[in-house]
């Protein structure tokens, strides 16, 4: 189901699965306005080609385009808080991997350990703010089918520890782990808030729960690719201009569209695990030839001036255009322990 899913969802040039029973609060009751879309196993084939150049268009115009469209003075000017000025604070004795790639954060140090606090609010546009929130910005759909769910954004109290040296699980990270479905596997990440993105907000694995429909979901995410869960904790499944904006902001990029940037970071899950996109942390293309089956490999994380942040470090890369065999966070932790 998931495979089928996810072909579906490389149309839409947006990703997602699931978030366990998250969004689907309203699902029911928001039914799918998109009553007449093909079921998933047609729209995998027969939409390829129709929504390609929709949603392409869409997104660049709508979100991206914020350089260069209609929205531009509208986002920029309307969005409260951004990146550039929501409150960061990162302790001077915090490893500069996060000082030079995190933002909207709080980062201190707990003896090895690196600890990262945040209220897991947007610091971006979105629909599901409330209408009265600086951040609030009406509902613009997407293309056919796409709704709004139920939920709100609502802040959140996220902490997330990370170990110095996480513990490797050995585990071969093949399709019978990588499955798509929840509670398969003790390996998997647990639902909810898993990881942390570059700009404060949350990282959901990419499981929905049994009962979710994966269908309605699909169609519930923002411009930015995110949409809150049922305690109005906003996440992302997958790529998102959200993070993209934290390497602008620190003059590392000038594409914010995911797949086109000149870097590619999305965050860190809480195992260690770190999540990539198109290009390494440097630029430079993956190298996928030893990808695992969650498109995750291990080698030195180097930035573009040659520094070396993590040695010999688990990693993924959500790279659909690329790699589309998985379009996702990672569904199985390569390290062990979660602390979140
Ligand atoms: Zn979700
Ligand atoms: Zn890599």
């Amino acid at each position: 189901m998931l495979r089928s899913l996810v072909t579906a969802i490389f149309v839409f040039s947006l990703t997602l699965v699931g978030c366990g029973g998250d969004d689907d609060a309203g699902g029911g009751v928001q039914s799918n306005p998109n009553g007449d879309r093909p079921p998933a196993g047609n729209e995998t084939g027969d939409n390829t080609g129709d929504n390609t150049g929709d949603n392409t268009g869409g997104n660049t115009g709508d979100n991206t385009g914020d350089n260069t469209g209609d929205n531009t003075g509208d986002n920029t000017s309307t969005a409260g808080r951004t990146v550039v000025n929501c409150d960061t604070n990162i302790a001077d004795d915090v490893p500069a991997f996060y000082k030079k790639y995190f933002r909207c954060v709080t980062i201190s140090m707990d003896g090895d350990s690196v600890v990262i606090e945040s209220d897991g609010l947007p610091p971006h546009l979105s629909f599901y703010y409330e209408t009265s929130d600086e951040n609030y910005t009406e509902f613009v759909s997407q293309g056919d089918g796409f709704y709004q769910n139920p939920n709100r954004i609502e802040a959140q109290n996220i902490r997330m520890t990370l170990g110095s040296n996480p513990r490797v699980r050995g585990l071969t990270i093949n399709d019978s782990l990588v499955d798509g479905d929840v509670g398969s596997s003790q390996d998997e990440y647990g639902m909810g808030t898993q990881g942390v993105a570059l700009n404060s907000v949350a990282l959901f694995n990419p499981l929905a729960a049994p009962g979710d429909d994966i269908e309605d979901e699909l169609f519930s995410f923002d411009p930015y690719f995110g949409h809150p869960a049922q305690g109005g904790d906003y996440h992302y499944h997958t790529t998102s201009m959200g993070p993209l904006e934290v390497l602008e902001a620190a003059g590392l990029i000038t594409n914010t569209t995911p797949g086109s940037a000149g870097i590619e970071m999305y965050g860190i899950m809480c195992d260690g695990t770190l999540i990539l996109g198109c290009t390494e942390l440097n630029g430079d293309a993956p190298d996928s030839s030893d990808f695992d089956s969650q498109n995750g490999q291990v080698h030195d994380i180097v930035d573009e001036e040659g520094t070396v942040h993590f040695t010999d470090r688990y990693h993924i890369h959500i790279c659909p255009e690329l790699f589309p065999a998985h379009q996702f966070t990672p569904e199985i932790q390569y390290y062990d322990g979660c602390d979140i």
